[in-house]
């Protein structure tokens, strides 16, 4: 985590960072080597609270475990698994935020998921 942010520009930013980086860390729990992508229509969002609108773009991220949750339609264990995973990063608005987003990803989802590297499993 970056110190030296300015004020609410905290971990809901970073995460944002985070997705223009999708090749490494996964979108929803932030575990490296993500296994699988999915495309979304870009959109944009602000952020709860803080007047920061972000882009997020086409590209997501996905590990083994976070894909399972979301092709089961298992969105709240998604975020259960996310705040296990980043107990620091997360409070209740950022949570909310969390959630909101991740409904917005879905409603913009183009298509299934594909194996990062086009192995099949
Ligand atoms: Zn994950």
């Amino acid at each position: 985590m970056n110190a030296g942010k300015g004020p609410g520009q905290g971990p809901i930013q970073e995460a944002a960072e985070a997705s223009n980086t999708s090749v490494g860390v996964c979108d929803f729990c932030a575990t490296l080597r993500p296994t699988w992508r999915y495309e979304a229509q870009p959109f944009v969002r602000s952020l709860a609270g803080t007047g920061v609108v972000v882009l997020w773009d086409d590209l997501w991220a996905a590990c083994d475990a976070c894909h399972l949750l979301i092709e089961a339609d298992q969105w709240a264990r998604l975020l259960r698994r996310h705040k296990r995973l980043n107990p620091t990063a997360m409070d209740a608005v950022i949570a909310a935020e969390t959630a909101a987003l991740w409904m917005q990803f879905e409603q913009f989802r183009t298509g299934p998921a594909k194996r990062i590297g086009g192995a099949v499993s």
